[in-house]
């Protein structure tokens, strides 16, 4: 007789629920991934660590993040990373900090005057308000574009939109050429950075963003301090660094932050940018915008400002003088474990903690619950719960330049993160109002929505889950910082996953690592982004004044920690994950028919994606069957570590055309929009460029991995059986 374990020799696959099966409805009283005998103590656990997590705490938690403008480079980043780790190791969690030096600039200088049709001081500082003492803290940075160079340009305007691609195609059929112009942008519909890279691609000599009242100010609703709004001196900070290519430090490119790794030169860096960038307030732009001559814009590029936009250039002329200090600084990252039985196996849970300025709710407020849902679980292990295996609360650094904490230590942790990580959970902007939003891998997706079915909506008193599917979601678009349209639900009728693009801490471990990821928050009417009022008032008064989102957020996250910590077959569905494939396979193959374009080289794509479709049915099969049967432990670790292996197959290891960091098949942020995902990228972007030799290689890739993730799923099944005819665990 073997000997006695948790496991205790029983069945364990009496009834473990459909581990990989696809489908929307969720088993009455049964969890996936756990067996019968496990649901109850399992239920009463989530119970009790549902309990912990307060609002008063919470509140508190962010009172604390948010009393000292912290941005990374900085002594008050440092001051933050010290007080987590602290605050973790309260909370019973194994908890340091990890020092990496990156290449981190701080503004000198940050001057615009208007020299023509008359001379005016611009760059104004954001205004503060009598209701709001934060606003008078002098030691706010104020507004500047990281990773713009020193720099100083005298040139006219010319304004254009929103500065993306379609713009400047715009521009060109108007007969405008911003060359040696200084271009005026509104923020909104992309990445800075991809506003910074097409500003330069078009030779202007300089680019200055601005936040437009019709995008996140007046037009959208009462500004702040009276409303959640961006005011009309609020300025938008921001990296333009051109994280499209890769994330991180731009002198270390994919090879992390290993000391005797090789540094290019700034100069050589492929992600720095090369022209003079500054980002300015609605007001200061009105001069600009009201003087500029030319011709009136397009309807479309009309925004909320009182007066008739036009184009110019002419009459409006700028004078730019940007001086960063540009040096190695010390990032400082917060890891934290809370070691289990199994320490070889790791939930891992994350969220940045520099900020602009105060940054309430970006990050201060995902960061605030995330350690509401730490204590909570500190709290079970002091009630005598162990771990099953390892779960890593982690709270990165330099995030705001380009993902600079996590994507160093993703870097420096690859292969350990490949062996042990079963998946990333994050959260950035995590409150700003009442609506509930996730993306994550397809494998994982179901895995969400089962858990918000378990956690109370603090408005409606139904679930999470209910108030999700129920309202028109809207989520925080970090790109604009202003509300967005929910992606198309996958399945009729269920709350709708998004996938997962770039903008977050996520990148670099599921773009570069290909560990499963999952991102979550609660949405609302957020203008205040990277400014100076995204701080502890604007929380207060307009994103979560109860601080009920915030303790519900830590709910959610505890509950996805746990379940994926105690689950006896972990929960990924790999059928649904096939049926997304399939289906953007189906939409490239028709685009490539329609234009008409090497629809052929498409062929083995179609034909792997049906492999996979038919190895992932097989292995939802044999998990389901799995259930009627026994499973020892040692099998069940097998089945699970192939399990979590199959998103890595989908890496490619030279990675896509272009941009070897992003190694992932099936998702990276798209070239020209930097923040939304694109889909099975390399093919997409190559029919996009029409561009037939790339698109062979791409597809050829594409193929590859897709058959390499149906091999692994063939190997699911072969243990899945195996498991069930295993005598070892015999009745
Ligand atoms: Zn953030």
């Amino acid at each position: 007789m073997k000997p006695l374990s948790r496991w205790s020799g029983a069945l364990l696959g009496a009834a473990i629920l459909a581990a990989g099966i696809s489908g929307g409805s969720q088993e009455i009283a049964g969890i996936r991934g756990f067996r019968a005998s496990r649901v109850e103590s399992e239920r009463e656990l989530e119970q009790k660590l549902q309990s912990i997590p307060t609002a008063a705490r919470a509140e508190a938690n962010l009172r604390h993040l948010t009393s000292e403008p912290h941005m990374a480079g900085t002594d008050a980043s440092r001051r933050v990373a010290e007080w987590l780790r602290d605050q973790y190791r309260s909370f019973g969690f194994d908890a340091e900090i990890v020092t990496y030096s990156a290449w981190l600039p701080l503004p000198l200088e940050v001057k615009l005057e208007m020299t023509a049709p008359e001379p005016r001081t611009l760059a104004s500082p954001e205004q503060p308000f009598e209701q709001d003492p934060d606003t008078y803290d002098k030691r706010a940075v104020p507004g500047f574009n990281t990773y713009s160079p020193s720099g100083e340009v005298t040139a006219p305007v010319v304004y254009v939109n929103y500065g993306m691609q379609e713009d400047y195609r715009e521009l060109e059929s108007l007969g405008v050429s911003v060359e040696g112009k200084i271009v005026l942008a509104r923020y909104g519909q992309g990445f800075r950075g991809i506003k910074a890279k097409l500003a330069e691609e078009h030779k202007a000599a300089g680019l200055i963003l601005y936040s437009d009242p019709q995008d996140d100010g007046f037009v959208a609703g009462d500004t702040f301090p009276e409303g959640p709004w961006r005011p009309a001196s609020g300025v938008q900070r921001g990296s333009i660094l051109y994280t499209e290519l890769h994330p991180g430090d731009p002198l270390t490119p994919g090879v992390g932050p290993n000391p005797s790794a090789r540094h290019v030169l700034p100069a050589d860096s492929a992600t720095l940018p090369h022209i003079p960038t500054m980002p300015i307030s609605a007001m200061d732009a009105a001069f600009i915008l009201e003087n500029l001559a030319g011709r009136h814009v397009p309807r479309r590029w009309q925004g909320g400002l009182p007066f008739t936009y036009h184009v110019g250039p002419g009459a409006s002329q700028l004078h730019m003088k940007i001086a960063m200090d540009y040096a190695e600084r010390p990032i400082y990252d917060v890891i934290a474990k809370l070691h289990g039985t199994n320490d070889h196996e790791w939930v891992i849970l994350g969220n940045h903690h520099d900020a602009w300025v105060f940054g309430a709710a970006d990050p201060g407020s995902g960061t605030a619950s995330m350690m509401e849902a730490g204590r909570a679980l500190g709290e079970l292990v002091r009630s005598g719960w162990k771990p099953q295996r390892t779960i890593v609360i982690c709270h990165w650094d330099a995030e705001e330049p380009g993902l600079i904490g996590s994507t160093e230590w993703v870097a420096a942790k690859r292969a350990e993160l490949q062996e042990k990580a079963l998946a990333y959970i994050n959260t950035d902007v995590g409150v700003t109002g009442s609506h509930f939003s996730a993306a994550a891998t397809p494998s994982l997706k179901e895995f969400v929505r089962d858990v918000t079915r378990q956690v109370g909506d603090p408005a409606s008193k139904g679930t999470v889950y209910d108030a999700w599917r129920g309202h028109t979601a809207r989520s925080f678009d970090e790109i604009s910082g202003t509300a967005r349209k929910a992606p198309k639900p996958e399945i009729a009728g269920e709350a709708p996953v998004g996938a997962l693009g770039a903008g977050s801490d996520f990148s670099p471990f599921l773009d570069y690592a290909g560990i499963p990821s999952i991102d979550i928050g609660f949405g609302g009417d957020y203008g205040v982004y990277h400014s100076l009022y995204d701080d502890f008032y604007w929380m207060k008064h307009f994103g979560d004044p109860t601080f009920a989102y915030h303790a519900a957020l830590a709910r959610v996250l505890g509950v996805l920690a746990l379940r994926l910590d105690e689950a006896d077959i972990l929960p990924f569905d790999y059928s649904a994950y096939a049926s997304e494939i399939s289906r953007e396979q189906n939409e490239l193959a028709a685009r490539a028919a329609q234009e008409g374009t090497q629809a052929s080289s498409l062929k083995p794509v179609a034909q792997a994606s049906a492999q996979l479709s038919a190895s992932a049915s097989r292995a939802s099969l044999s998990l389901r069957a799995v259930k009627a049967t026994s499973i020892d432990p040692a099998r069940a670790k097998e089945l699970n570590r192939a399990l979590v292996s199959v998103e890595q197959t989908l890496l490619t290891q030279g990675g896509l055309a272009g941009r070897p960091w992003f190694k992932h098949t099936i998702y990276a942020p798209g070239t020209y929009t930097g923040y939304a995902a694109e889909t099975m990228p390399g093919v997409s972007e190559s029919l996009d460029r029409n561009d037939p030799a790339t698109l062979r290689i791409e597809a050829d890739s594409l193929a590859a991995a897709l058959r390499r993730a149906a091999t692994r799923l063939d190997e699911v099944s072969n243990l899945a059986r195996g498991a069930e005819s295993s005598p070892a665990a015999g009745h």
